[in-house]
């Protein structure tokens, strides 16, 4: 693995000629990325089709779109991010003054996974390079089409001393992690983040995890049962539920659930028609054992809507599952496919303290209109990032965090 340890080395040197620390360079490398994407939007469509059958129209909106306005986001903002803040200097320290200076880590490893296969490996990229970084970026060999484009057109367009993709199974990911990096970004599950902190340990490497969970969204019963419905049939269906934020299950008020379930299943079929595991636009799994692993589920409770499954395409149609427990397997671990499990409720303290003591979600969607209870809601339970009314949406406006607590 002498290549990997080369293709450090060769970034550290270039980093500490100091290549990457003015601004005109890092604002050049932003503009080349722009420009690559651009320039290569028809293979880029070509490849997601091929990994995930994603239709244009969604590879843009959750893949390019998104990178074209992160970039555009960097680039605004760029100039300020890079200048040093000057903060007050205390009477004792009369004659000084006092700043707090960006600067960048050095060489920094992303590792993405297969679900939004080019956003995600480079929207990170994008912050660590403005950042002043220079950056070698793993992703997932579950969406081989994308890593391989990916690569190929970052060998194109730059330096490998700044950005080096290098593609590769477990086994590559786990040689790069016995390199020495100065942080590691890491998004995808947790059990492959523990191992990920756990070797960045050896090197006192810090890492931003972004990983997955349960995300509820609760339906209370004042709540626009038509636009809810019809917001969260996209959130969860969108790239066939294989989504880190997409809602997991969803608690609905039991007065409200019969219409409820009756517009989820109005809205499924306008989105994905009659017909989903024939729609060339619908989604697929991305593998066989992810696929098994989804229709293991289809044996919990009671299919009110779906359950359809092709096993030759990969595709399982959205499916609404009721009569649901906390002891079902569905319940278990993120769900991570287009399978929507229904648990109800009487009073809203029992999703609220049911969910207060499982893990902290990475999203969180409330659907309602009382004020006083949203803000409850909001109050009393702790998670990453959400929305009141809506679901996914929030991804959309850059100045929000994301990622989790
Ligand atoms: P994954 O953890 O299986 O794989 C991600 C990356 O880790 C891949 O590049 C892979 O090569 C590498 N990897 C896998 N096993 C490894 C090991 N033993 N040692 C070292 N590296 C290893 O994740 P995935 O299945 O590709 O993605 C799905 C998960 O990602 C879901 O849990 C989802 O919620 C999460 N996710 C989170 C976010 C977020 O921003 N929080 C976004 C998208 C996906």
């Amino acid at each position: 693995m002498n290549h990997l340890k080369h293709a450090v080395e060769n970034q550290r040197k270039f980093f500490m000629n100091g290549n990457t620390m003015d601004y005109s360079s890092r604002r050049e490398t932003l503009i080349s990325l722009k420009n690559m994407l651009k320039e290569n939007e028809a293979e880029i469509y070509y490849a997601l089709k091929q990994d995930l059958t994603k239709s244009k129209h969604e590879a843009y909106v959750t893949e390019l779109g998104f990178l074209y306005s992160e970039i555009a986001f960097t680039l605004k903002h760029l100039k300020s991010w890079m200048a040093p803040e000057r903060v007050p200097t205390p009477l004792s320290h009369k004659g000084s003054k006092s700043f707090i200076v960006k600067d960048p880590y050095g060489v920094v490893l992303v590792i993405s996974p297969w679900n939004y296969p080019l956003h995600l490996a480079l929207a990170p990229a994008i912050s660590a390079l403005a950042a002043g970084n220079c950056v070698i970026i793993k992703p997932s060999e579950h969406a081989k089409a994308t890593s391989e484009l990916l690569a190929a057109l970052i060998a194109e367009t730059f330096n490998p001393a700044l950005i080096h993709v290098i593609e590769g199974d477990v086994d590559t990911t786990q040689a790069l992690l016995k390199q020495k990096f100065d942080y590691i970004f890491f998004t995808g599950s947790t059990n492959i983040g523990k191992e990920i902190m756990k070797a960045a340990s050896e090197h006192l490497t810090p890492v931003t995890l972004e990983l997955g969970g349960k995300s509820p969204a609760i339906i209370d019963r004042d709540a626009n049962i038509n636009l809810s419905a019809k917001r969260l049939v996209w959130a969860k269906f969108t790239n066939a539920g294989q989504t880190c934020v997409a809602p997991d299950y969803l608690y609905v008020h039991e007065k409200i659930k019969f219409k409820f379930v009756r517009e989820l299943v109005k809205h499924t079929k306008a989105l994905f028609g009659k017909r989903p595991l024939y729609n060339e636009n619908y989604t697929k799994i991305i593998n066989e054992k992810h696929f098994n692993r989804l229709i293991g589920y289809l044996d919990d409770g009671s299919i009110i809507h779906g359950g359809d499954f092709d096993a030759e395409s990969l595709r399982i149609e959205p499916t609404i599952l009721d009569q649901i427990t906390w002891e079902d397997d569905v319940m278990q671990e993120e769900i991570f496919g287009p399978i929507l499990p229904i648990l109800t409720f009487q009073t809203l303290e029992e999703p609220l303290y049911t969910i207060k003591q499982k893990e902290k979600p990475l999203a969180l969607y409330y659907f309602g209109e009382n004020e006083r209870i949203k803000q409850k809601v909001m109050e009393f339970l702790s998670f990453g990032g959400g929305a009141i009314n809506d679901a996914v949406y929030h991804l959309g406006n850059p100045n929000l965090p994301f990622g989790g607590i």
